[in-house]
């Protein structure tokens, strides 16, 4: 397994056997191509006439995109594969469960521009556009992805930039979408431009899935043009081994080399990667390709994606089966985004055991109990470490954190019937 990464053979798919290399390797005859109905689909997988019905069904409500490079890595006669499962509707898409919602992370409802969420005290989100070069079956903003296509507006760009040179705390704007990739060079360098000549924007980064299923779309035009505003951090999709590619390689390394740090957000789905050894290769191959894991993510509460999600336990159980097996590298973040605009929040296995005044009992990756003594004198005081500590600019201070530095005593949800309500 080391050290090798799968090729494809595009010119055995009948449909694609006198595309030329020239074509197929470019993103724009890939966008072109892209598979939207049902006749072409068939041209390329294997359907049974119930996969027809429920295609035909879904695609009434959900639309399809495939790019013909990621097609090309699905297994034509497997309904099961992983990336097939990614990329072709399923009647369950029809199927809403209980608590389902168009909008459960609030994005829409935390916005002060069109396109813009700020929910962090720090950061902000831009969705540039609706538009990707292939919908996942299980994409979160399907309330907007995949509906209509269409590019954030020129006017609302501008309001978001007005907003953020407006809000001097924001040291991070985070561009997504979408996929903010299907957009040109050069509108793509236009938005950065502006972006970049806000002083206290300290870092960009791009959220895209392309180099996983349009790995085409990562030229030596766009990497010149990224790397003129660095610092530019992208983080990519992979959800399984067979993604990664020699030509999804290539894409990696091209960012790389250009100076661009790539992270990797996988969404923990039933069926396609929903176990700690798949898993653990996909970690372990991505940092192969120069990728490093950052988030892995519990499948949420959007409507139509309820097939793929699994219990937050399995998440736990990649974790547990990752940390300490192999690097720390390779170990992301498993986090729920939960509904209501509560954002991410991260859950691993427990490794405090115990704990008293001055000794804590821990647990390691293998089941050693082990302890650690706390010294009798622990506080330092801030000034004793640095003005550093004492920068308002700096401090936290917003909910749990202003519990702990004592500027509040207590939370209290607002509805109590004891306060009156
Ligand atoms: C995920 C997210 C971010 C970025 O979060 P990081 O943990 O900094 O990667 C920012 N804003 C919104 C609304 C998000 O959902
Ligand atoms: S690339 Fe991202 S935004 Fe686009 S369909 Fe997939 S998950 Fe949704």
């Amino acid at each position: 397994m080391k050290h090798e990464y799968l090729t494809y053979d595009f010119r055995s798919i009948p449909l694609y056997a006198d595309v030329s290399p020239e074509d197929w390797n470019d993103w724009k005859w890939q966008i072109r191509n892209a598979i939207r109905d049902i006749p072409t689909l068939e041209k390329v997988l294997e359907l049974s006439e119930d996969d027809k019905t429920a295609l035909d069904r879904t695609l009434q409500k959900f639309r399809m995109a495939i790019t013909p490079y990621y097609a090309s890595l699905m297994d034509r006669e497997n309904p099961n594969c992983p990336v097939r499962l990614q990329g072709v509707p399923t009647f369950h898409e029809l199927e809403d469960e209980e608590g389902d919602l168009l909008d459960p992370l609030y994005e829409d409802k935390d916005s002060p521009v069109p396109g813009l969420t700020h929910r962090y005290p720090d950061r902000v989100l831009l969705l540039v556009t609706n538009i990707c070069s292939m919908y996942c079956r299980h994409c979160t903003r399907r309330r907007m992805v995949g509906f209509d296509d269409s590019d954030l507006s020129t006017d609302n760009i501008e309001a978001a930039v007005d907003y953020i040179k407006n809000h001097p705390e924001v040291r991070d704007v985070l561009i997504s979408g979408g996929d903010p990739l299907i957009l040109s060079d050069d509108r793509l360098e236009w938005i950065l431009k502006q972006i970049r000549e806000i002083d206290h924007v300290e870092i960009i980064r791009i959220g895209t899935r392309t180099p996983v299923v349009l790995p085409q779309r990562i030229t030596p035009e766009l990497v010149e043009m990224l790397s003129k505003y660095h610092p530019i951090y992208i983080n990519t999709h992979f959800n399984h081994p067979k993604e990664i590619t020699a030509e999804a390689k290539s894409a990696c390394e091209m960012l790389a080399n250009g100076g661009v740090p790539l992270g990797n957000q996988t969404v923990l789905l039933k069926r396609v990667n929903d176990h700690p050894s798949l898993m653990k290769l996909l970690m372990q191959k991505l940092l192969s390709i120069r990728v490093k894991p950052y988030y892995i993510y519990q499948c949420d509460m959007s409507r139509g994606i309820g097939h793929f999600r699994t219990s937050i336990a399995k998440g736990i159980e990649i974790i547990e089966n990752l940390r300490g097996h192999t690097t720390g590298m390779a170990v992301p973040t498993f986090v729920v985004d939960a509904p209501g605009g509560a954002g991410k929040i991260p859950l691993m296995p427990n490794y405090l055991v115990s704990q008293s005044d001055r000794r804590l009992i821990l647990r390691n990756y293998e089941g050693m109990i082990t302890t650690y003594t706390q010294p009798k004198e622990t506080v330092s005081s801030s000034y004793e470490i640095s003005e550093i500590c004492d920068d308002p600019n700096l401090k936290s201070d917003e909910g749990i954190a202003r519990l702990l530095n004592g500027d509040q005593l207590f939370l209290i949800p607002e509805n109590l019937r004891r306060k009156g309500n």
